[in-house]
């Protein structure tokens, strides 16, 4: 299927990156201190106690640090190179797929390397771990900064929204890894994709809301199927174009 596709899309989550050694958020080890991930990557949180999501956030970006892309990243690296038209839409911000080499990459949810200063709306790299200051402030005008990322009850960059729908709703196949679809709107690519009559294939070691509709669906670990899928597809002659 992926190997005549002309167009093809991959949707990732945070279990693409689980294997790197960076905890999903409702899976093992995605709790920090008490705190579930759902009541700190709020704006509420953040106006109520910036030091508190700011170290959250140091933790966060010391582990990403440390991380480096594993089998499944690359193996996506491979299917963008041998698919004509491709597009990754990611809603993980720890920059793992661009450190594999995936070029054509949409955030959806921003990334963790960049920050924004809440008075200015400037965007900056901040790459330091652990951070100097915490919270850290803008160098021009002195007010905070946030991380780039999209927080719970936060709108997704128009733009991002906008390629990664038309990408999904054109794609002849799309490639659902290690998400658990209940983020919105990133779950409703591959309805997208369904309605205009694409096929979808998941990855996911568990069910998900989305497992009743997918065409194929591989029961397991991205790292262990993604490159068995690469094999196959490697196996496979060119078809014509
Ligand atoms: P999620 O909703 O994307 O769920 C994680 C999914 O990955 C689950 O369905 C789980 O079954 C699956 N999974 C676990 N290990 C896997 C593996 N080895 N291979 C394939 N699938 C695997 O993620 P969430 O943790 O509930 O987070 C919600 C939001 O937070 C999303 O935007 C998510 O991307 C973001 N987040 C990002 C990162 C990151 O950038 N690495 C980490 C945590 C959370």
């Amino acid at each position: 299927m992926l190997r005549s596709a002309e167009r093809v899309v991959v949707l990732t989550g945070a279990g693409i990156s689980a294997e790197s050694g960076i905890p999903t958020f409702r899976g093992p080890g995605g709790l920090w201190r008490k705190y579930r991930p759902e009541d700190l990557a709020t704006p509420l949180a953040f106006s109520r106690d910036p030091g508190l999501v700011w170290q959250w956030y140091d933790w966060r970006r010391q582990r990403i640090a440390q991380a480096s892309p594993n089998p499944g990243h690359v193996a996506i690296r491979r299917i963008e190179e041998m698919s004509p038209r491709f597009t990754l839409v990611t809603q993980n911000v720890d920059g793992l797929h661009q450190a594999a080499g995936s070029q054509r990459v949409i955030e959806l949810h921003g990334n963790i390397w960049r920050v924004r200063c809440t008075l200015e709306n400037t965007l900056a790299e901040l790459r330091d771990v652990p951070l100097p200051e915490v919270p850290p402030h803008c160098q021009s005008c002195g007010h905070l900064l946030r991380p780039d990322v999209v927080w719970f009850g936060e709108p997704v960059p128009t733009d991002a929204l906008e390629r990664a729908s038309r990408a999904a709703s054109r794609a002849d196949v799309m490639l659902v890894v290690g998400t658990s679809a209940a983020v919105y709107p990133a779950a409703s690519m591959p309805v997208l994709t369904k309605r205009a009559d694409g096929r979808l294939i998941e990855v996911n070691p568990d069910e998900t809301p989305l497992t009743p509709v997918a065409d194929i669906r591989l029961h397991g670990r991205a790292g262990a199927i993604l490159p068995s899928v690469v094999a196959a597809m490697e196996r496979l002659p060119q078809p014509p174009r």
